[in-house]
């Protein structure tokens, strides 16, 4: 990937026209980190350094005649990260954020080069840990874990500090009396020392949710997987203003895969965190917004546009909405597990848990593809991996490319009917027990790291008291919701739209009365006599309240 080309004459005067021309003078500054909507500098002549955030303002890069500023920041309209200094006299061709994103929709030459360099210049930014970002933990601190994987996610580069193994950190925890429940420790911004913050403190001390206006919206999707990222893409794409809530940070359950093979045009396979940055690249240069650690609670549709309600508080008015809410592994279902997740049990398998548990032996249950994919990558960098099953064989859950290579692994033991009973340890997971119910034995070890990816639920219990979900919890949608327990869950002459979701419980059904948040608060769901009813949304992975009027028949 190319960080820094230099463009043809041709190609500049493609800017020119659309572009602001300005001499420059050594030492001008033409932006600040923190700066939001930071505009692309295409140097005619002279010489930009650019420099990280910080005190001792290191240059990380100079961009001579023909080359331009920017990074992924030009895209997404969030504060950037680093400052461009003029460090020799000359002339720039300046182009706003709106009129890069439009520069970038008309010439494709020149968007596929200034995509490429952004994303090569943050990967850059990544690797060298050159941020705005210092967070200091320990290994066994599950709090850590989450705020390391929320900001890798989140393609924002940061510096991790081992406390335990940094005597400076350690006298710096010290000095400024951190207490052990304080840990982890994030300096943030230059500015500010946040102990043991929440996800949502983060992203809002890093100003990550800038940019998003109250006005109407013609798409909310809400959750940003594969499924919720692929219907902005699409959805922006179309030139419909389009937002995305994510309760935590791209990617979804991709985005904790460290290997995807089997998603169409990636023959040699993909990790889940860049098919997530890819995909919020594309969503964003079509214009897209994403929003990320903010949690929708609520949809409510008993008037238009309908109103996206946030655990925070925030509202949004949209005239569609795409619930891509997705899945997530059940808890192993063993007392104590709680207490030890992000400490010896975890539901991702990235880089991040792999460095965890380099060498040791280590426990995978499931026996589906997650759980496939992740024993085949612990075992590169594990002592042993230890495949639990609970059927007697993999082909009713596994697709064959993996059961072949897990067969064939010298560091994979797969272990079939076997399953935990009991987990011990102080503090960090010591110890596992577990039942062979092939063999009718019960047998224990020293083992220190279990990945649980087995008994995925859909994340749907927040719409439980609006829409009609099947027994499963799944959201029965488009034609199914036609004869679904007895078929009179659809209040429309029209049918359904494919995936498209009951109307509002609460307002249909009650359409007498005031509908008022909550009234249904208690309603169970509709033990269906079709279970397969809401196979299709699961597979197609997302689920659209469309705009219809209820009596109009017609599609928004
Ligand atoms: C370790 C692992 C490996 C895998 N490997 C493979 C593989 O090799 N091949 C394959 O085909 N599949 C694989 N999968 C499965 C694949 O990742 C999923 O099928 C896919 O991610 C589903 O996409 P989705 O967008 O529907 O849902 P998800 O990926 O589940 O995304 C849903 C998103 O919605 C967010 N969300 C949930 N509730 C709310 C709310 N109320 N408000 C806002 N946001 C919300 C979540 O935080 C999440 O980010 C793997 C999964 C895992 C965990």
């Amino acid at each position: 990937m190319r960080d820094n080309p230099n463009l043809s004459p041709k190609q500049i005067d493609r800017i020119r026209s659309v572009a602001l021309l300005r001499s420059v003078q050594a030492g001008e500054v033409l932006y600040e980190p923190s700066q939001p909507d930071v505009p692309l500098f295409i140097v005619l002549e002279g010489n930009v350094s650019i420099s990280r955030t910080g005190e001792d303002d290191k240059i990380l890069a100079v961009r001579e005649a023909n080359q331009f500023t920017g990074e992924m920041s030009v895209i997404s309209g969030k504060r950037s990260l680093l400052k461009a200094r003029v460090t020799g006299d000359g002339s720039v061709l300046e182009l706003s954020r709106d009129k890069v994103l439009s520069l970038m929709a008309k010439d494709t030459e020149l968007g596929e080069i200034f995509m490429e360099a952004f994303v090569a210049r943050r990967l850059l930014m990544i690797q060298l840990g050159e941020g705005n970002v210092v967070l200091f933990g320990t290994k066994s601190s599950a709090r850590t874990l989450a705020l390391r994987e929320f900001l890798t996610r989140n393609a924002h580069p940061f510096t991790y500090v081992d406390i335990d193994s940094d005597s400076f950190a350690g006298e710096l925890m010290e000095k400024l009396a951190v207490r052990n429940s304080e840990i982890p420790v994030v300096y943030c911004n230059n500015r500010y020392v946040l102990r043991n913050p929440s996800i949502a403190e983060l992203a809002q001390c890093l100003d990550l949710n800038i940019n998003t206006d109250k006005s109407v919206r013609d798409v909310v999707v809400i959750g940003a997987g594969p499924a919720g990222l692929a219907a902005a893409v699409y959805a922006a794409s179309e030139g419909l203003r389009t937002l995305v809530i994510e309760k935590s940070a791209p990617g979804g359950q991709a985005g904790s895969s460290s290997r995807i093979e089997n998603y169409l045009g990636f023959p040699t396979g993909v990790s889940g965190q860049e098919l997530a940055n890819r995909s919020i690249a594309q969503a964003q240069k079509f214009g897209a917004q994403i929003m990320v650690a903010q949690s929708v609670v609520h949809i409510d549709t008993s008037r238009q546009p309908y109103k996206v309600i946030l655990e925070s508080g925030l509202k949004f008015n949209a005239r569609a909405v795409v619930i891509a809410t997705g899945a997530q592994y059940a808890r192993l279902p063993i007392e104590d597990a709680d207490a030890f997740t992000g400490r010896g049990i975890y539901y991702n398998a990235t880089h991040m848990e792999a460095q965890l548990c380099d060498s040791e032996e280590v426990i995978v249950v499931g026996g589906g593809n997650s759980a496939g994919q992740a024993a085949i990558f612990l075992a590169q960098s594990s002592a042993k991996v230890h495949l639990f099953v609970r059927s007697q064989k993999l082909s009713d859950s596994m697709s064959q490319y993996l059961i072949g290579r897990i067969e064939a692994h010298f560091r994979i033991d797969i272990h079939y009917r076997t399953r935990i009973t009991s987990l011990g340890g102080a503090g960090h997971l010591e110890h596992v027990e577990w039942r062979d119910d092939a063999f009718e034995e019960t047998k224990s070890g020293p083992i220190r790291h279990v990945f649980v990816m087995a008994g995925a639920a859909p994340r749907t219990e927040w719409l439980e008291d609006s829409f009609v979900l099947d027994n499963m919890g799944f959201i029965v949608t488009g034609p199914d919701l036609a004869t679904f327990a007895g078929g009179d869950q659809w209040p429309l002459k029209r049918p359904p739209l494919m995936l498209e979701t009951s109307r509002d419980l609460c307002s249909w059904r009650h359409a007498s009365r005031k509908c008022e948040t909550g009234c249904l608060r208690g309603r169970r769901r509709f033990d269906g006599s079709t279970p397969r009813a809401s196979i299709s949304c699961r597979v197609r992975g997302t689920t659209c309240l469309s705009s219809t009027d209820a009596d109009d028949g017609h599609s928004g």
